[in-house]
């Protein structure tokens, strides 16, 4: 079957999260938009483990799912979704010293029951690591024999470098990270199969690059808040078990995975160079020009994942790369409603019509992919069928993201919005 996955995830055990990461919540969310497996995050955390333990059942061989007596009611969606599946998933922060300079990747390791967790958590206990604080934890343990670790615990444990081009925590970051997947795993890299290419790229930067030819690239929405869920995420057509989502990614086999949902990756964080504080955005060019200092404070710049890209590309575009990742474009539901609207997408006014998109239409994933356009202008309006209409074309206005600032991605001109005028049709029969 198609179904769409989102394993990178944490729950409210880990700092700077929402208090809503639970197990109902994110049962919830999930259904709100469409996502069939979604990792757990955390399990290095023995109470969300423990929480885990308590709510979930087995569903199919890897995969469990809430119980029925947890499931969240007031859910315009609840009738007409299946429960959403749930994988052991977490993320891990290593901290470590190698060749001659100080690295810091994250890693994800995703097993295939809670034995499988239990023994992982044991033993970074044992090497006195301090997994109780938070729930992605950092360790002094090099990120190699973090993933001999977990081969210990089983071999069939799924351990990826998460969003590697970041400039902090990634294995191949500017600031700390590597040069290739080699010179952080060794001999260990036959065990990475697949790599996840973080918010601010998207395959064809990851394809000018022919030493990641050998690597599937996965997308997550890497989760702080369970509305977050899914803003990237993963295609499969394949059984739903985690037997199988292994093989696909193990076997790099591109009938069973399907590609990902991808952000723009100029709303990135990180996609150009710059300095927040200064108000400072610059292009690859424009930092080189600068030789990587800021024009305004004289420190040296945060250099972007499109600079990073360029510094280990060996191909100058995609076209020559012998793989072509599939992927789709999109813009979360409710940035897209927020624009139409001219209010922030926090603001209750886009609550209202988002959940009224939702029971109109079904969850947001399959509004913005496959709900077709006609069936959307007719029972959502004029505005919305126009926006998600460029949005899958790719006609987008964009301003990049920066040195931790969000970039911005709107589907109309300022021109034509102010055309559309207060009163646009949008929904005009709520009152919200
Ligand atoms: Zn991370
Ligand atoms: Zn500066």
């Amino acid at each position: 079957m198609k179904f769409i996955g989102d394993f990178h995830i944490h729950s409210h055990y880990s700092r700077a999260t929402s208090k809503n990461l639970n197990a109902e919540y994110l049962d919830y969310w999930a259904r709100m938009k469409g996502i069939n497996v979604v990792g757990t995050g955390d399990i290095t955390h023995p109470k969300w483990i423990q929480e885990l333990k308590e709510k979930f059942v087995e569903a199919e061989e890897g995969l469990f799912r809430l119980q029925q007596k947890f499931v969240l009611e007031n859910n315009v969606l609840l009738d007409n979704t299946p429960f959403p599946r749930f994988m052991l998933t977490g993320e891990i922060s290593s901290i470590y010293k190698k060749n001659g300079k100080v690295r810091k990747i994250h890693n994800v390791v995703c097993a295939p029951d809670f034995v499988t967790v239990d023994k992982i958590q044991a033993r970074l206990v044992r090497l006195g690591a301090n997994i109780t604080s938070d729930g992605r934890p950092i360790l002094g343990l090099d990120s190699r024999n973090l993933l001999e670790l977990c081969l210990e615990a089983n071999e069939n444990i799924l351990f990826f470098p998460a969003h590697i081009w970041t400039p902090w925590f990634a294995v191949l970051g500017d600031k700390s990270g590597f040069d290739s997947i080699e010179e952080c795993f060794e001999d260990l890299t036959k065990h990475i199969h697949v790599v996840e290419t973080g918010l601010s790229s998207d395959p064809p930067m990851n394809e000018r690059c022919s030493f990641l030819d050998n690597y599937m690239l996965i997308s997550n929405s890497d989760a702080h808040s369970p509305e977050k869920l899914g803003r990237e995420a993963n295609l499969f057509d394949t059984e739903l078990s985690y037997p199988s989502i292994f093989s696909a990614w193990k076997k790099r086999d591109r009938n069973k995975f399907l590609g990902t949902l991808e952000f723009f990756p100029q709303e990135g964080k990180y996609h150009h160079d710059g300095h927040r504080k200064c108000n400072i955005s610059w292009t690859p060019e424009e930092t080189k020009k600068h030789k990587e200092i800021c024009s305004v404070c004289a420190k040296p710049i945060t250099v972007g994942v499109m600079n990073r890209v360029m510094q280990l590309a060996d191909r100058k575009n995609n076209h020559t790369s012998p793989i072509k990742h599939p992927f789709f474009s999109i813009i979360p539901l409710k940035e897209i409603l927020s624009e139409l609207k001219g209010v922030s997408p926090q603001a209750n006014k886009i609550t209202v019509l988002y959940l009224d998109v939702l029971k109109k239409l079904g969850p947001e994933l399959v509004v913005l992919r496959e709900t077709p356009l006609e069936e959307i202008k007719k029972s959502c309006g004029e505005e919305l069928g126009e926006a998600i209409k460029r949005m899958r074309n790719g006609k987008v206005h964009v301003v990049p993201g920066y040195d931790g600032e969000y970039g911005r991605i709107t589907v109309f001109a300022p021109a034509e919005l102010s055309r559309l005028g207060p009163q646009a049709s949008l929904f005009d029969e709520i009152h919200a």
